[in-house]
């Protein structure tokens, strides 16, 4: 991802995570499990631009695809809580109207982003968390889904690993460990879009939000500036502000979307965080700034093949 070309046609690019993600120090086959379920995301995405579907509507069900996939931290895969639970943390905003969605501290629901996305529709409110956005997926009708779903044998293992070690862990401490997922899309139209959903970290304590569910922190988009999906140590994330730093930079200060994204990582690294994100212009190509050894990632556009990368020196 190049943040240098002037394409302002249809883009979506997608997330997995940021982290530990190292040539050759991937388990088994999860290297090429990462690329094949990024491009099989990514196509589904481009068919969905072509057709002319709204930038919201593509990144939802991007990251739909993704919470679905155990091979990442959100939805089915989540981090573990120190009590052994599933809390989930998603948000999603309109950069054409400014209009947001986010729920945090979710459990037993299938699909978080759906939830945030039911959210924004109703628009009485922006956050919803715990018990009352359990209640609300009730009443809208959102699927469900039990622990067994949820929740599987490699996050049990971690959890075991991380409280024996007595850490609270991002899910990419380990080589080739799994991520939170997020998508910003640009549609034919112009507009703008952003969503993120993640199981947070593990041996996390109940109630514990992140920077994902939190407007202007993991997730933004506004059409005038950028679609930002950011991953990595929440804390330090929120504490910059992350996502809105880098419209701010926009914005205010002129810079390029790459500058902009790397003068906020610069915050994030100067209060000790570690992560990354994706980001998009109203002008421009997707591009991916991290600060950690690789970044699972990839995007796409109506005219070319879903382009998927892990490691740090692909481009
Ligand atoms: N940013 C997420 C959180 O702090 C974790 C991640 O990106 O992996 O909850």
């Amino acid at each position: 991802m190049e943040a240098n070309g002037f394409y302002s046609g249809a883009t979506l690019a997608i997330h997995g995570g940021a982290g530990r993600i190292v040539r050759g120090r991937m388990p088994g086959a999860r290297d090429a499990e990462l690329r094949a379920v990024l491009a099989r995301v990514l196509g589904e995405g481009r068919a969905r631009l072509e057709a002319g579907v709204r930038a919201l509507d593509v990144v939802q069900h991007a990251v739909e695809a993704l919470e679905d996939d155990p091979l990442f931290n959100a939805g089915r895969g989540s981090a573990l809580t120190s009590d052994g639970g599933v809390e989930m943390d998603a948000a999603l905003m309109d950069g054409e109207a400014g209009a947001a969605g986010a729920v945090a501290c979710v459990r037993a629901v299938r699909n978080p982003i759906a939830l945030a996305r039911r959210v924004l529709d109703d628009g009485r409110h922006v956050l919803l968390v715990g018990e009352g956005a359990q209640r609300f997926a009730r009443e809208c009708g959102v699927t469900g889904a039990d622990d067994a779903w949820l929740i599987t044998d490699e996050r049990r293992a971690e959890l075991a690993s991380a409280r024996a070690a007595g850490r609270v862990s991002l899910d990419r401490d380990e080589p080739g460990a799994l991520g939170t997922v997020g998508a910003v899309a640009r549609d034919a139209r112009g507009r703008l879009a952003a969503a993120t959903s993640t199981g947070g970290m593990t041996n996390q304590l109940p109630g514990r939000v992140g920077d994902s569910a939190i407007l202007g922190a993991g997730t933004w988009a506004d059409d005038a500036t950028c679609a930002i999906s950011a991953t990595g140590h929440g804390e330090a994330f929120l504490r910059v502000a992350f996502a809105h730093e880098v419209d701010a930079a926009l914005r205010l200060g002129g810079l390029t979307l790459r500058a902009a994204c790397e003068h906020a990582l610069a915050r994030v690294a100067a209060r000790g965080g570690e992560g990354g994100c994706i980001a998009l212009g109203a002008r421009g190509t997707p591009l991916a700034a991290f600060n950690t050894q690789g970044m699972v990632r990839g995007w796409v556009t109506p005219s070319s093949s879903p382009a998927v990368a892990l490691y740090a020196d692909e481009p």
